[in-house]
């Protein structure tokens, strides 16, 4: 059942043997115990995937609608996307702009997956507050950076549009204003500023989704990767690990970036991980901040097509992530000396600050641009969410709570799913030459970026 195609990237991507060496991990303090599956049991649901998706699939599935669920994550609990991520809890899980995705499905749908990505922020504070997570929220906006003169231009007509498509109200800053909320930089010509995202400890926050999840009767299994899905008859479907297997009437595929294409045919070429990289300095110290200009807890990204994503975190490190880089392996040494040229580029006054912490990992891109909670292959017991395009600390959640909707048998609990994303992910064409597609866009991207 397994391999059935070759993975896209080197193996060290995919090994689950420990967390990765994150700022998060050095700081998240005890994990939960993630004890693999040990035994041939029964569920009603069986998650396979331990990150916001699956998580939040579980908590929703057994604290509302008593289901037995269980999670079975290949890794350390946290060890997906869901526990490196830059911890950005904002809209953007689509790539296609308001009107491409109101010309392709139509401004009601558009509208509905506004109102849904919006739904998304709020349900992590709202999750926060009902069960207690420790989430370390901070901030209480994102700011859209313009890297030229002519992208303020951009920002000014993306303000209108929010304005008119959904009465959504932003402020454009200039550079004085910019300086003002501490968020200067010789390279930023001024900004919009999107208020309601805030900050997140991904890590905090996922293993906190595992320990409510388990409070409401789940049972979530790290180190217990799936090896084949089988058909068990009226029983439903089998997921074997090396040590026990799990016969559930549904199964929820939450692997996103980490769906390998050997784990269902119904999937294999229908995903496009795409690599991210993040890096962590020390903490600034107070004369470093005013030496920069920035002191703000909000979040900040360029404008690029390539983006870069920063955020001073609580304790004054600084955070500045990025995409590019299409090599894992020896490859990830080359995109990590980048990723530092372009920090120390546009934060000059941090030149010799140090970075202690860098990682990377994979977001889930699908071919028609936005995310997908929909069944695999017309198979009405196996389910997928995936594809949130690097927005998943939001979506994910959301979308793991749909989905526990969905496989309850009551799509609507918790209001509209937008009618594109239950359409199963379509395949690529040429699957196998995904990353030669992925190196010429970001070639396109790089050009665009620093050209026009
Ligand atoms: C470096 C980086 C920075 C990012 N920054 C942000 C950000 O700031 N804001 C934001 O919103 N999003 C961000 N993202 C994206 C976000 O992290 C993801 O969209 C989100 O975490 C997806 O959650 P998930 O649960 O669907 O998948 P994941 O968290 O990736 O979890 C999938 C899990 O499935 C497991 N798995 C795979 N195959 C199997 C198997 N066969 N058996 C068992 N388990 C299996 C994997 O081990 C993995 O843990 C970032 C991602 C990266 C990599």
């Amino acid at each position: 059942m397994m391999r059935l195609m070759r993975d896209l990237y080197s193996p060290d991507a995919y090994d689950t043997a420990h967390l990765p060496d994150s700022w998060w991990a050095a700081s998240a303090g005890d994990p939960p115990a993630d004890e693999p599956l040990a035994a041939d049991i029964t569920a009603d649901v069986a998650v396979i995937g331990g990150g916001f998706t699956g998580l939040s699939a579980a908590l929703h599935l057994a604290r509302d609608f008593g289901r037995r669920v269980v999670v079975l994550e290949a890794g350390p609990l946290g060890w997906g996307a869901s526990g490196r991520n830059g911890g950005f809890c904002c809209t953007g899980a689509s790539k296609l702009g308001w009107e491409a995705l109101t010309r392709r499905y139509g401004a009601e749908s558009a509208a509905a997956f506004f109102r849904a990505q919006w739904d998304g922020v709020g349900l992590v504070r709202q999750l926060a507050a009902e069960e207690g997570l420790d989430i370390e929220a901070q901030g209480r906006g994102e700011m859209l950076l313009a890297h030229k003169p002519n992208r303020l231009k951009e920002l000014e007509a993306e303000q209108a549009d929010l304005r008119r498509r959904f009465g959504q109200e932003t402020d454009l800053v200039d550079v004085a204003g910019l300086a003002a909320r501490g968020m200067a930089g010789p390279h930023f010509h001024g900004g919009l500023f999107v208020p309601g995202p805030f900050g997140v400890h991904p890590l905090r926050y996922t293993w906190s989704l595992a320990r409510a999840a388990r409070r409401h009767g789940a049972a979530v299994h790290g180190r217990s990767p799936v090896r084949a899905i089988e058909d068990a008859g009226a029983a439903g479907l089998r997921l074997v690990t090396p040590h026990g297997r799990v016969t559930a009437a549904r199964v929820l595929i939450a692997t996103n970036g980490y769906t390998r294409d050997g784990l269902h045919p119904g999937l294999a070429g229908r995903t496009l991980p795409v690599l991210s990289s993040i890096l962590v300095t020390r903490p600034l110290t107070a004369d470093e901040l005013a030496a920069q200009g920035w002191h703000s807890g909000d979040l900040a990204a360029d404008t690029r097509r390539l983006l870069h994503y920063f955020r001073l975190l609580p304790d004054g490190r600084f955070l500045f992530g990025g995409r590019g880089g299409t090599r894992t392996g020896a490859g990830v040494e080359v995109m990590h000396r980048r990723l530092e040229r372009a920090f120390r580029a546009m934060f000059p006054a941090w030149q010799a600050v140090t970075v202690t912490h860098r990682w990377n990992g994979f977001v889930c891109l699908a071919l028609d641009l936005h995310p997908h909670l929909a069944e695999v292959r017309g198979e009405g017991r196996l389910t997928c969410a995936l594809a949130y395009h690097g927005a998943g600390v939001s979506t994910a959640t959301w979308t793991g709570r749909a989905a526990a909707a969905r496989m309850a048998g009551r799509p609507l609990h918790y209001g509209p799913v937008p009618d594109f994303i239950q359409r199963p992910p379509p395949r690529f064409p040429l699957p196998g030459l995904r990353l030669w597609g992925l190196r010429a866009a970001y070639l396109r991207y790089g050009l665009s970026d620093e050209w026009l």
